[in-house]
């Protein structure tokens, strides 16, 4: 198992073929899920005591596996939130698996965390933040969030004589279901704020939210979302900010798919007050074009960060007793892929103006198409468009009507466009993220409704 020899290097560039035709494909095959007796019918048991051999393995997977996977990156996939990694990430990502990089600390890692510091650095200038700041790539949102909000309660315990009878986030109405998911992780409790008319949550909200808790309850951490992942929302992060540092509360921006538009200076001015929040995330795996899984973590200071999650072990005293940055120091997680590195190396590749100019232009598709929405008399939007998603309505149609329309659509090839729904009534929703999807690709499928 451990020696290459001959067969190993066949295998090898087997593998290097499939891997360098599958970037290539422009577009891959949309494919689709099968039934689990479906998958098990055409490949029965995988694992067995004598193993197969790599040429048969892989031909399982490209053959029958992959296939029933839907290409995330084909430019009309426009479903949750798309992937469109550049080519030179995700070949990068290669190199990453490769090298059995251990990311988590400094003694190990230094050379991959020097490249995710710079990426990190990039992402926390665009935010404005200072220079004291940093943090760390996890896994996605939902880990960035969290370890986010633990932090922010440490700091908050930290300050306080005994417990209060709850600890207590304030998010909105609309914030990401991964917020409610940190509050069960942590047991805390999670306050909605309402929005206003135009969907935004704001700081008057956010006070009136705090100052409705319950006896004994301690607001710790306000959440707030640039870019909610419905309708691409960006909360009035200024007024929140105000609120947060009048009543020493941390305040916190989700912006695991909108922070991406902080490159795009047609909607950073949207962003204004993230550059007072104490941490916000961004997910390089979605609008900034890096293979998954890669979410950022970044902290104005990361000290109480580091207090909160560094964790103590005897074996761990030779990383700890040092005065390193140590990436795991900084999210729940020890053991840690350098999942920065694809974007990092796209970034040094390409050169940032890239960045603002592939953001941009899925900005002008997602307006565009928003326009010829309007312009139809059959579909309406739903809300006016804000960044790159677009949520719209057929006129007459309900949720099975959408759901039957997706399924024949996704069955034929041309594109994945699951149904949502916005204050409860049925919508469908484009999130367009890859600089590859054309108004002339979106044109067909509105032709289709
Ligand atoms: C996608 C998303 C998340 C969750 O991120 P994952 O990477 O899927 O864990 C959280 N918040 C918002 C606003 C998102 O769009």
């Amino acid at each position: 198992m451990h020696s290459f020899d001959e067969s190993t290097d066949d295998l090898a560039w087997k593998i290097f073929r499939y891997s360098l035709n599958r970037v290539r494909l422009d577009p891959p095959p949309l494919d689709g899920p099968r039934s689990p007796e479906d998958l098990y019918a055409a490949v029965g048991e995988t694992i067995t005591t004598e193993g197969m051999g790599g040429t048969a393995a892989l031909e399982l997977f490209t053959d029958q596996l992959a296939p029933a996977c839907i290409s995330t990156d084909h430019q009309r996939y426009l479903s949750f939130i798309p992937a469109a990694p550049t080519e030179a990430s995700v070949l990068f990502d290669m190199v990453v698996g490769a090298s059995s990089l251990f990311a988590g600390s400094w003694l190990e890692g230094a050379g991959a965390v020097y490249a995710e510091n710079q990426a990190l650095r990039w992402l926390a200038d665009l935010a404005g933040f200072p220079a004291e700041a940093g943090g760390v790539f996890v896994s996605g949102g939902t880990a960035g969030n969290l370890s986010a909000l633990v932090a922010a309660r440490h700091g908050a315990r930290a300050r306080r004589d005994g417990e209060p009878t709850r600890w207590a986030i304030v998010g909105a109405d609309t914030t990401h279901s991964s917020i409610e998911s940190a509050g069960r992780v942590m047991d805390v409790d999670v306050l909605a704020a309402p929005v206003d008319a135009d969907r935004r949550l704001g700081g008057p909200a956010v006070a009136a939210a705090i100052d409705a808790a319950p006896d004994g309850t301690e607001v710790f951490a306000v959440v707030a979302t640039s870019g909610t992942t419905n309708l691409g929302i960006v909360d009035d992060l200024a007024s929140i900010a105000d609120v947060c540092e009048q009543r020493g509360i941390w305040f916190h921006v989700d912006g695991a798919y909108g922070a991406a538009g902080l490159a795009a200076p047609s909607v950073q001015p949207l962003y204004t007050g993230i550059e007072r929040a104490d941490s916000f995330i961004v997910d390089p795996h979605k609008w900034l074009f890096a293979p998954f899984d890669c979410a950022a973590l970044l902290y104005r200071d990361p000290e109480t960060a580091r207090a909160a999650h560094t964790q103590h072990a005897e074996y761990l005293e030779p990383l700890t007793s040092r005065d390193d940055w140590n990436p795991s120091d900084y999210a729940h997680v020890l053991t840690r892929r350098a999942r920065g590195l694809p974007l990092w190396f796209s970034l040094v590749t390409h050169g940032t103006d890239a960045y603002r100019d592939a953001i941009e232009y899925t900005l002008s598709v997602a307006a565009q198409v928003a326009d010829e929405i309007e312009a139809t008399g059959h579909l309406e939007l739903v809300h006016p468009r804000v960044l790159s998603t677009v949520a719209f309505r057929r006129r007459g149609w309900g949720m099975d009507d959408y759901r039957k329309w997706s399924d024949a659509l996704l069955a034929s090839g041309q594109a994945f466009v699951t149904p949502t729904a916005v204050d409860g009534e049925a919508a469908l929703r484009l999130c367009i993220i890859s600089p590859r999807t054309t108004v002339e690709g979106l044109r067909g499928i509105l032709a289709t409704l």
